[in-house]
């Protein structure tokens, strides 16, 4: 039987498209499994992602700052109905932090995130006329959110990025792409059931580093916002786009002889063991004064935690900590576990509820170098306020992120604010004090850009300003 040139041309083209619109065996599996089969702002590629992005902001254009509002609440109460579930699955897939704290994070998003307030335009009236600055949208922003707090960042980040009008395309980190994938699907599904058009929101099912880099070289993304260490900062930078960037940190302490330091070792006590250590605002290592020392390490024992001996604390960092070409960075197998699961590989037998680790090392150790994200903070002895604040300088790297004292000298506190030129300074509580919320004054973001200058973004940052100036009329006085 003889087949015709035209119909093996029209079974080869069907193959193909065939081909190309089914995932590979293995995607399909991981679809399946993670319940995020495509759809709702889940795609295949990241050019379709974007293209779906593209025409969304076409289409958002039309509506206005009140429809903004109406689609952002909707995505807060996605933070709020699905926090138990999102926090369930962070802690399954990541291995990272505990469920009941990052509950509260779903909340704080959910009634923190700044939103369309910050967007009011500035105006000026004089004998020429009137001019207006407003608050122009970028168009499809490209983005990259971490694996420390994978919800909460990309909810935020949802919140004030549309809130300034802008669409989103984003590259979650691989190891938590289900539940971003499924917080995508819940995003869309609200906000179009509120009215929205559909794809504000998109990713891709399967990110890599390719599509990482496919998104900041695409045309269509006219900004980038990217949350992570500092490789995918420094390769994101490499793009000629503007960018906001929330890089890594690093936050000392500094408590000196004046300071309540009962207080001292509760409020930092309290926000390093939180989520086990992973928020780049929190405590990563402590410098102490060396006259109060001892009774800062009694009043941080009293608290419940657990104190290692020196040789432990260098055991334990032979372990988790990884020399890399320059500095140490924390091993993935200890980021964020529990204080328990770091003890065990010292050999101790240490409670699920206890918070923390501490020990005493010098300030050139790895615990103090590395942005270390675990619940095992190094204290370090200082002689007088002068060397721990020379101390925190260098141990903060100049990512110029969070840093605290504890000091009831107020000169003292405004030299160290001064000196230490972090995007947040906390003086006299624990260092999340600083990024407003419930624990704070002000409004809360995931986002703190320090390495592009934007501090702890709102909306404005993710807008053009745009003027404009009326000669000669519409002045009513
Ligand atoms: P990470 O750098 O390991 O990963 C972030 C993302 O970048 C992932 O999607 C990863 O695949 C991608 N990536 C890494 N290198 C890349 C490259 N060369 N090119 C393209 N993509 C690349 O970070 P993480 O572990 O997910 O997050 C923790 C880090 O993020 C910490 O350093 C923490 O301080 C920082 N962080 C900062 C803020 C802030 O507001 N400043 C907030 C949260 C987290």
């Amino acid at each position: 039987m003889s087949v015709s040139d035209e119909k093996i041309r029209s079974i080869v083209k069907k193959v193909l498209e065939d081909s190309l619109r089914q995932p590979s065996a293995a995607d399909t599996a991981a679809d399946t499994a993670s319940g995020s089969d495509p759809g709702w702002g889940v795609f295949q590629n990241m050019d379709d992602a974007i293209e779906a992005a593209r025409v969304a902001f076409e289409r958002f254009q039309s509506f206005d700052l009140q429809d903004r509002r109406k689609f952002t609440d909707a995505v807060r109460r996605v933070a709020l109905d699905h926090k138990e579930e999102y926090s369930r699955m962070a802690v399954e897939l990541t291995k990272m932090g505990r469920a009941p704290h990052k509950i509260l994070k779903h909340i704080n998003v959910a009634k923190n995130s700044p939103g369309i307030e910050y967007l009011r335009p500035d105006a000026w009236a004089g004998k020429n006329g009137l001019a207006v600055d407003e608050w122009s949208p970028w168009g499809v922003i490209g983005n990259i959110s971490p694996s420390t707090h994978p919800s909460p960042t990309m909810l935020d980040n949802i919140i004030i990025q549309l809130s300034a009008g802008n669409t989103i395309a984003f590259n979650p980190h691989p190891v938590a792409k289900q539940l971003n994938a499924r917080v995508i699907q819940h995003c869309n599904q609200a906000m179009t059931r509120a009215g929205a058009p559909e794809n504000l929101v998109t990713c891709v099912a399967h990110p890599t580093l390719e599509s990482a880099e496919f998104m900041f070289a695409h045309p269509q993304t006219k900004l980038l916002s990217i949350t992570g260490g500092p490789a995918v900062v420094k390769a994101a930078m490499k793009h000629s786009k503007p960018i906001i960037a929330a890089g890594p940190g690093n936050p000392p302490v500094l408590v000196d002889e004046s300071a309540d330091l009962e207080l001292a070792a509760r409020e930092i006590s309290e926000s390093a063991a939180f989520d086990n250590n992973i928020l780049c605002t929190a405590e990563k290592e402590v410098f102490i004064v060396d006259s109060v020392f001892d009774r800062f390490v009694q009043a941080f024992s009293t608290l419940g935690n657990i104190k290692l001996t020196g040789s432990q604390m260098d055991q334990l960092a032979d372990k988790a900590l990884v020399k890399g070409e320059q500095e140490y960075y924390i091993s993935r197998d200890f980021v964020g576990r529990n204080a328990s699961v770091l003890g065990r590989a010292l050999g101790m037998q240490v409670s699920d509820e206890v918070g923390l680790l501490f020990g005493e090392t010098d300030a050139d150790h790895p615990w103090v170098q590395a942005e270390q994200m675990t619940p095992c903070l190094p204290l370090v002895r200082v002689r007088d306020f002068e060397q721990g604040l020379e101390a925190c300088i260098q141990a903060e790297h100049g990512f110029e992120h969070t840093a605290s004292i504890f000091t009831r000298d107020m000169n003292r506190a405004t030299r160290y604010s001064k000196r230490i030129k972090t995007d947040i300074v906390v003086i006299n509580g624990r260092t999340s004090r600083g990024d407003g919320g419930d624990l704070g004054e002000g409004y809360f973001s995931h986002t703190i850009a320090s390495p592009t200058g934007h501090g702890i973004v709102t909306p404005r940052d993710f807008c053009r300003k745009r003027r404009i100036m009326t000669v000669g009329a519409m002045r009513f006085i």
